[in-house]
Formats: structure tokens, sequence, C-alpha cells
């Protein structure tokens, strides 16, 4: 865009912001008396203009609508550097995968811990092997073969999981009699789908239990995750006659492509 081009187009993106709660204006645009433009979110919580406080019209600016459906708007990330100017029903689709994005350390979103670092999708990695090096980091093959250690009822248990060169982030806690496990994966939001992994434990008198899902995207809320039973669910029962005396316990897990 030419500068001429961009001023304007800055200045359109202004008149089209909601002088009450700054978001860009979407049909229906409703108008007051004077002439002024408010959101159709905030119209319905306010009696009077907030600008000149004259009476609301129950007519629509037809005009400005249509402008504000055809307009580009640009990304959430601008300030972080993504130049990308999409119409507004292409905008969401894009925030979902814009690599601009800024992320919180999957320890800290996770497992609540005191980790503040923050930065876009592909550096996530390279933070997690510098910075949270030691046990709570594997790298493993396909499938693999490890210990929960002292499985109880208020222990919340992650782990991040390094294999295919993918980066996966395991969570576990047991709440109300059912044992949860669930895998997420660290990347574009569609490539959870691309995932699946199984959870398996073997009792002391030789029953096997083993439960699958698919891997959950690192941008669902992990409690929700939980909430709605969407992962690897298991009854405590079988988990507590699977550990040792210890209260270890083994288990096999296997991340694999769909
Ligand atoms: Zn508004
Ligand atoms: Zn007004
Ligand atoms: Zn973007
Ligand atoms: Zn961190």
């Amino acid at each position: 865009m030419s500068n001429l081009a961009v001023g304007f187009h800055n200045r359109l993106l202004q008149e089209l912001e909601c002088p009450v709660c700054m978001e860009y204006m979407m049909p229906p645009i409703m108008l007051c008396n004077n002439g002024h433009n408010l959101c159709c979110n905030c119209r319905v919580t306010l009696d009077k203009c907030p600008i000149c406080r004259g009476p609301f019209l129950k007519v629509r600016n037809v005009s400005l609508e249509n402008i504000a459906t055809e307009t580009l708007y640009p990304c959430k990330n601008t300030l972080r550097g993504c130049t990308k100017l999409l119409t507004k029903n292409l905008i969401r689709p894009h925030a979902d995968e814009c690599t601009f994005d800024n992320h919180k350390c999957p320890f800290a979103k996770i497992s609540n811990t005191g980790c503040n670092w923050r930065g876009t999708l592909d550096t996530v990695r390279r933070h997690v092997e510098a910075n949270h090096k030691g046990s709570c980091v594997q790298r493993v093959s396909r499938k693999f073969k490890t210990v929960l250690h002292n499985v109880s009822c208020s222990q919340r248990y992650y782990q991040a999981i390094i294999t295919m060169d993918e980066l996966f982030y395991v969570s576990w806690r047991v709440q109300s009699g059912v044992f949860y496990c669930a895998v997420f994966y660290i990347g574009p939001k569609k490539g959870a789908n691309n995932f699946r992994y199984r959870f398996s434990i073997s009792t002391k008198d030789g029953d096997t239990y083993s439960a699958s899902s698919l891997t959950h995207s690192y941008y669902e809320n992990v409690n929700d995750v939980f909430r709605h039973g969407k992962c690897v669910m298991l009854d405590y029962s079988a988990v507590q006659r699977s550990c040792s005396e210890n209260k270890d316990l083994p288990f096999r897990m296997e991340i694999s492509v769909v």
C-alpha cells in the first residue's frame, strides 16, 4: 500500500472502532440522533449515546456496515511483527495459527510452575529444553515406559515429552476417584488432530487397562479438558491396584501419528 492508502486505511479502521468497547464494529451498527455509531453489544447496555447523550435511533448505518464487512483488519499480533491484513471472517482462523502469537511456557500454563517466559510457538521447545532440563523433559521413542512417583489424590504430575521431533506436554491428575491423563500437542492448533496417545497400566493381578485419545491442542484449557472428560480417564482403584508398595505407578505410553 502507498503511504496515502495506509493513512486512509488507518483512518477507516479508527472510524470502525466502537467508541465504548474500542472493538471493531460489525453489523448491526447502531446510530444515535446525531449520527454517532455504536456496536450492537454496547448499544443494548446503554440508553443514551455515550458521546452526545442524545437518544438512539431505530435505524442502522448500512453503508458503514458494508464497509465493515469488506475492510481488511490487522492481525492482533501486529505489534509483534505480523503484517497480515484480512477480512473479519478470515481473521479468527488466522489468529489460531499466527506464528507471531505469544505463548506462556507450558510448565507455567499447565502445571502452575513459576516461569514467566513468553514467546512464539516455534520457540517454546527451545525454551523448554534450555530451561526445564532434568526429569521433567524426556526424549523418547514413539512407545515408552516410565513411572509416576508417589501417586496420590492431591498430586498433579506433568512432563514434557519430545518424540517424533515434536514437543508434547503430559498432565496427570486424580480427582473424585478418576485418574486423568491428557497429552497436549505444542504446535499449531490443527496439529493436535494429527496425533493420538495411548496410556496403559497393568494391575498386580495381571489385568491391563488401556485408553487412548487424540492429543489436545496447546490452545485448549487444561481444566476444561479434564472437566469435560475429553482425555484418557481410568478408574482410580485400577490405578491403585497397579501401583507398587511405595505408590509408584509404572505405565506404558504411546504417541503415534493418526
Ligand atoms: Zn462496543
Ligand atoms: Zn451521539
Ligand atoms: Zn498474525
Ligand atoms: Zn518455562
